[in-house]
Parts: C-alpha cells; sequence; structure tokens
C-alpha cells in the first residue's frame, strides 16, 4: 500500500524514542525518505538537494522533547521548510492602477491555458470584476473558438475582433488584434483584459519573440504562466524559459485533479521565484482555486 511521507518518517524514527538529541546517524535514514518522497512528488533535483539541506541543518541538535515525538518533529520541519519554500501567504492577484489591467496568460499548447482563462475571468467576474476576453491566436481559429465558446458559457465579455483575410496571419496581427482589445475593455468599462496567447507544443524562437512583444504592448500587471501539473519536470523547464524571457508574475498548476503529487508547484516556485496563484482542479468553469501552500504541502507529505 501506498506509504505517504509522513508516515515513512514515523517509521524511520521508531528506534529514536524518548529524550535525546536528533543526530547525524540517527537522522540519516529520515534523510533519504525524504529525499525520495520529494524527488516521487516531481520536485526537481536542485531543489531537492537544497531542501534535504536546509531540513538537515535545523533537524540536527533539535532536542527530543517529551511533548512531540521526534518522528513528529522532524514532519513538522519538513512541512514548515515546504512551506516557507512556498512562500506563506496567499499571493495577491495585482491590479493596474489605471484599469483596465492586462493579464498576459502564458503556456504550452495542452497545458489548460484556454481553459484557465476562462476559469480565471468567471473567478474575477465572482469577485466584482468586469473581466474581458480576447483569444490573439491568430494561428488556430479552433483555439478562438474555443474561447468564445467558454465565454458565452460563463457569460463573461468576449472581443472576438476580426483577423484580416489580406495579410498572412503574424505576430503584427496578434499586436493589432491585443490593442483593439484593449480599447474595447476601456470602452466597454471592463477592468480586466485577459490575453489567451497562442500556445505551442515546446518553446520556440518565434512564440517568444511574440510574446515579449505583447508584453511591451500591453504593460501587462499579471503575466501568468499555465502548467499541467502532470507533465512534472517539463513544467518546470518551460515556466525558467518562460521566465527567463518575460519574468512572470505567477503560475497556475492545472490538473490537479489528476494524481500529480504536486512537486511541480515547489520546483516553479523555486526555479522562478514566482508564486504559485491559483490551481486548476476540474475541467468545468469553476474547477479553480487560489492557491493555498498548506494543501500542498499536505498533498505532499500525507
Ligand atoms: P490550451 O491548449 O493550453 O489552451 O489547453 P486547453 O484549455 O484547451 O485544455 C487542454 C485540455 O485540458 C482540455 O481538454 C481541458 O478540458 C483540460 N483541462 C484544462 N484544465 C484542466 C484541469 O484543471 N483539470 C482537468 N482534468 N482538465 C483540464
Amino acid at each position: 500500500m501506498f506509504e505517504n511521507l509522513s508516515e515513512k518518517l514515523q517509521r524511520s524514527f521508531k528506534t529514536l524514542r524518548g529524550q535525546g538529541t536528533i543526530t547525524e546517524e540517527n537522522i540519516s535514514d529520515a534523510m533519504r525518505e525524504i529525499r525520495l518522497a520529494l524527488l516521487e512528488s516531481d520536485v526537481n533535483l536542485e531543489v531537492v538537494k537544497d531542501l534535504v539541506e536546509h531540513i538537515r541543518v535545523k533537524a540536527m541538535g533539535t532536542q527530543v522533547t517529551t511533548a512531540l515525538s521526534p518522528s513528529e518533529q522532524i514532519v513538522k520541519i519538513v512541512h514548515d521548510e515546504l512551506v516557507t519554500l512556498l512562500g506563506k501567504d496567499i499571493a495577491k492577484f495585482r491590479t493596474a492602477s489605471q484599469p483596465p489591467s492586462v493579464v498576459l496568460m502564458a503556456g504550452l499548447q495542452g497545458s489548460g491555458k484556454t481553459t484557465t482563462s476562462a476559469k480565471l475571468a468567471q473567478w474575477l467576474k465572482k469577485g466584482g470584476h468586469r473581466p474581458m476576453l480576447v483569444s490573439v491566436d491568430v494561428y488556430r481559429p479552433a483555439a478562438r473558438a474555443q474561447l468564445a465558446v467558454v465565454a458565452k458559457s460563463t457569460g463573461v465579455n468576449l472581443y472576438e475582433g476580426k483577423l484580416d483575410e489580406s495579410v498572412q496571419n503574424g505576430t503584427p496581427e496578434v499586436l493589432r488584434l491585443a490593442k483593439e482589445a484593449k480599447k474595447e475593455a476601456a470602452n466597454f468599462g471592463c477592468d480586466i483584459l485577459i490575453v489567451d496567447t497562442a500556445g505551442r507544443l515546446g518553446i520556440d524562437a518565434v512564440l517568444m519573440d511574440e510574446m515579449a512583444e505583447l508584453k511591451k504592448l500591453l504593460n501587462p500587471s499579471e503575466i501568468l504562466f499555465v502548467a499541467d501539473a502532470m507533465t512534472g519536470q517539463d513544467a518546470v523547464n518551460s515556466a525558467k524559459a518562460f521566465n527567463d524571457l518575460l519574468t512572470i508574475t505567477g503560475a497556475i498548476l492545472t490538473k490537479m485533479d489528476g494524481d500529480a503529487r504536486g512537486g511541480a508547484a515547489l520546483s516553479i516556485r523555486q526555479v522562478t521565484g514566482a508564486p504559485i496563484k491559483f490551481l486548476g482542479t476540474g475541467e468545468k468553469p469553476d474547477a479553480f482555486e487560489p492557491f493555498h501552500p498548506d494543501r500542498i504541502v499536505s498533498r505532499i507529505m500525507g
């Protein structure tokens, strides 16, 4: 049967009871368990090394008290370190001082970017905002149509715009559409414009240049990287690539209703320095929630 990290730690500390001090020798089994559990949870190797070292330093010399067993003390140290790494507080959604605020959605194709754009719009609407959605994916008509369908089903404003058939679709068209949408949002009294961008199967230079141009044009208050939690280390690598170019303001982990252990959250946070802001927990528009560091840590530790 699946044994979670807390249980593994309890087991590796069975021999250490009563009063005493946690030492290098009696902690080595526990450190191995922590290392394995973090790797199994999809935490990036470099992040694991750092974390384990922090935990080891904290744990060593800890006095074993009668109030907590050694394993409970280690579980607490690991828990606190993970929460610290993720940022203790729920990261705020940022808006611009002058509406409309722009949210630029970034990520690879299939990560859940379009679904998440609509979910975010609905969440903002529930919070009293007046969002508008636009898809600037001029390369895939199906992507624009998909956003139109979800916008309609959730009753969120959508700027459809018209593609100019006399020009070849490309970055100039993307920028034109984005600019028009921002103007339309302002005219329509919408305070937040969510821009769903074109995704590619991998990081490619054209996509990245286009994202950089969009950032320059729109001056977004949020650049949110959408990552499929099920893709583990790949999500971490693309988060890094997007962050190097765009300096993302946050990440959204989708498909957390699957069996992903959540380690990608730790790694993305550590590798980009940006907070995880939301989680996607299903295909429906309301399967979406602000990210709570504590919950993901519980998921990793069991
Ligand atoms: P995009 O290519 O990045 O725009 O991705 P889509 O928004 O089209 O999503 C790709 C697939 O993932 C679709 O089938 C979505 O229904 C699904 N999806 C998106 N977010 C979630 C989620 O949080 N949970 C689950 N189970 N599926 C999701």
